[in-house]
């Protein structure tokens, strides 16, 4: 999947947009989805586990208190919220780890809330909110992997 940008009017939009991308999607695959509240995570989420077979649109709904749904159809599909998680934990320290056993497609939102590792390809999605109800899709390429949780981070001088 190549990178490329998408601009959408409404949720509909999003969320037909979010179909055709689980068209091209096979698992095992990580779906990292980042945006500010509001900017249509869950929507496109939506889209997505419900293009894939896995669930009916209106089962799928924000696991933001729950954490994980779980969708088993044709495909396996996982979407976690990461919202209410405020130090940064990892697979382990959350107990989600079995998400990983079995090739799935795992969806994310509020990635960054978490220290990642990862072998499976990785897609990475960001919204942005351009408008009432116009959002923005960056949709990143697939890339394999995400190496190490603790990436080695020199302190910077800063300048001046
Ligand atoms: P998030 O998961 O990022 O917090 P949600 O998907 O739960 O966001 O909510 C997005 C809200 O914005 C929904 O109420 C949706 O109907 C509305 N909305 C309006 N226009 C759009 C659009 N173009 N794409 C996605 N959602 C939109
Ligand atoms: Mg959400």
């Amino acid at each position: 999947m190549s990178e490329r940008e998408i601009v959408t009017h409404s949720g509909e939009e999003t969320i037909a947009r979010g179909r055709e991308l689980a068209s091209q999607i096979k698992p095992p695959l990580l779906i990292l989805i980042t945006g500010e509240l509001g900017a249509g995570k869950t929507t496109l989420a939506k889209g997505i586990i419900s293009g894939l077979g896995a669930a009916r649109e209106e089962d799928i709904t924000s696991p933001t208190f729950t954490l994980v749904h779980s969708f088993c159809g044709n495909v396996k599909v996982f979407h976690v919220d990461l919202y209410r998680i405020s130090d940064a934990h990892d697979f382990h320290t959350l107990g989600l780890e079995d998400l990983f056993d079995e090739p799935a497609v795992v969806l994310i939102e509020w990635p960054d809330r978490m220290r990642l590792r990862t072998d499976w390809p990785v897609l990475r999605i960001r919204l942005e909110h351009a408008g009432e109800d116009v959002r923005k899709i960056h949709v990143a390429e697939v890339v394999s992997g995400i190496p190490s949780a603790h990436p080695a981070v020199k302190p910077g001088k800063s300048a001046g």
